[in-house]
């Protein structure tokens, strides 16, 4: 652990999403991240939805967040639905809390109030991006006497609150993650904290709700590391030491660039959606970028909580690999008891339509048929196509009837066949193989050009689980059945 007066005091930590769309995976790594803090220092885990987009925030996406964080098990201690001492925990909620910081900071001078129109600032911007200069407000307001702020407000023009940013030193913070940040406050702008509409900004209510919740620690994206400098400047203003920062770096794409909708990355819920266990997704999530510093990578939650520090976290981008996820997938698959992954496949064969009433299923031979494929499941949407031939008529590969149905000498070996299978009792897996393998000989033919005709004539595909198994669970009627139509 690293050495700072935070670690005297009880950490907590928040996850502080916009609830404007669907969560990314980029922003539940950081929920991930936070809340294995939190469970591995015994501090506490808040989630608080900064919903002051009004335009964009949406309570569809409030529930998508809500329900994600739920399926990963990222239980918060408060926040939405569990409330807490610290509440409300929706921005929107809180105005009062940001109207009684923002006087604090007009009685110290700090805050300047700005009349200038949105077309003002388009065009100040326009002209300086021009000139290639970084677009920032030129203080045209910055000096304004009492009268002139009482006359245009007399005139009812609106006004938002601008900080007054120190225009020379730097400000330097250490980064957890990063290591010493250092930036030139000529670079910052007067930025807005009170808009128009008495809302305020990002950066103010951010700043108000980590100061009023006690956050000792801010863990967020890279993306957020040039408003730290801005936020720090708020809680100077206010005679206050800012949390500790630890800013994470992006989830890059293969192709390198930031992870998106276009690499196939969605949200936990389509992923759940997918057939992907919430624990693959968490674990995945958790090694995009942090390691425990040996080589373990299949961890259980227990493991990961007690291995997590900040510190091991990597200060360069992760590159998201969907092949390695779904390795991980097929693994936690392959731990699971049959009896469960069942009652998950009778769930997949209903969206597929394959089965209407699940009362009419055997859940006994679901979980003989699952019991065949696990070793080679990677999600559970895979379950349906795999195992369809067990429910319903096969649908027949046309290149492997060819190759192995539509051969001479075929047709009258699989009727000869079809003779030796009456025969077969108990129709088990042993009888069927040493029947079968009896008649290979007998035949004096390659076991290939038994097995692979038959396969293809009970499943319709070349590639199957192993044949013995499956013809026992199809039953003797229904493989009779298939072989006398294949021929
Ligand atoms: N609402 C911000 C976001 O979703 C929060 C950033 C922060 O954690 O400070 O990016």
């Amino acid at each position: 652990m690293h050495n700072n007066n935070a670690d005297l005091r009880t950490v907590r930590v928040r996850f502080a999403p916009s609830p404007t769309g669907s969560l990314h995976l980029g922003n539940t790594r950081t929920a991930i991240f936070n809340w294995l803090f939190a469970r591995h220092t015994g501090g506490k885990f808040i989630l608080r939805i900064e919903d002051t987009d009004r335009e964009r925030s949406t309570p569809e996406s409030v529930n998508v967040i809500l329900e994600s964080l739920r399926w990963l098990g990222l239980d918060w201690d408060e926040g939405p639905d569990v409330g807490g001492d610290f509440g409300q925990y929706y921005q929107m909620q809180r105005l009062d809390k940001y109207k009684k910081y923002a006087d604090i900071l007009v009685k110290k001078n700090m805050v300047y109030p700005c009349f200038c129109s949105p077309e003002r600032l388009a065009e100040m911007r326009h002209q300086m991006q021009k000139k290639k200069l970084p677009p920032r407000y030129d203080g045209k307001c910055k000096n304004l006497s009492e009268e002139e702020i009482k006359h245009l407000t007399s005139q009812g023009i609106k006004h938002v609150l601008r900080f007054r940013v120190s225009a020379t030193g730097i400000t330097e913070f250490n980064d957890l993650i990063h290591g010493k940040i250092s930036i030139e406050n000529s670079v910052l702008d007067d930025f807005v904290i009170v808009k128009s509409n008495a809302g305020p900004t990002y950066n103010f209510a951010c700043v108000v709700d980590d100061i009023e919740m006690k956050i000792t620690h801010v863990i967020r994206g890279d993306d957020h590391i040039s408003n730290t400098p801005k936020q720090i400047a708020v809680y100077k203003a206010l005679g206050l030491d800012p949390p500790e920062f630890a800013h994470i770096p992006l989830i890059l794409g293969p192709d390198k660039a930031k992870l998106s909708k276009r690499h196939g990355a969605a949200s936990p819920l389509e992923y759940r959606d997918m057939g992907y266990l919430p624990h693959t997704l968490l674990n995945f999530l958790v090694l995009l970028g942090w390691a425990p510093g040996d080589n373990r990578e299949v961890m259980s939650r227990d493991e990961l909580i007690e291995n997590f520090s900040i510190g091991k976290i990597n200060d360069s981008n992760a590159v998201f690999d969907s092949q390695k996820l779904d390795w991980m997938n097929g693994l936690y698959i392959r731990k699971m008891p049959l009896s469960e992954l069942a009652d998950i496949a009778l769930e997949e064969l209903k969206k597929a339509k394959f089965i209407k009433d699940t009362k009419e299923v055997d859940i006994n031979k679901i979980s003989k048929i699952v019991g065949l494929i696990q070793e080679r499941l990677k999600k559970f949407s895979e379950i349906p196509q795999l195992i369809n031939y067990f429910f319903n008529e096969p649908v027949y590969e046309e290149k492997s009837v060819r190759k192995f149905l539509k051969k001479d000498g075929v047709p009258e070996m699989l009727q000869e066949l079809c003779r030796v299978i009456k025969e077969v009792e108990p129709f088990d897996i042993e009888t069927l193989e040493s029947a079968v393998r009896g008649f290979i000989e007998k035949k004096g033919v390659k076991p290939g050009d038994v097995i692979h005709p038959v396969r293809v004539a009970l499943t319709g595909r070349a590639a199957s689980p192993p044949i013995f198994d499956v013809m026992e669970v199809l039953g003797k009627a229904t493989c009779l059945l298939r072989l006398l139509k294949a021929r």
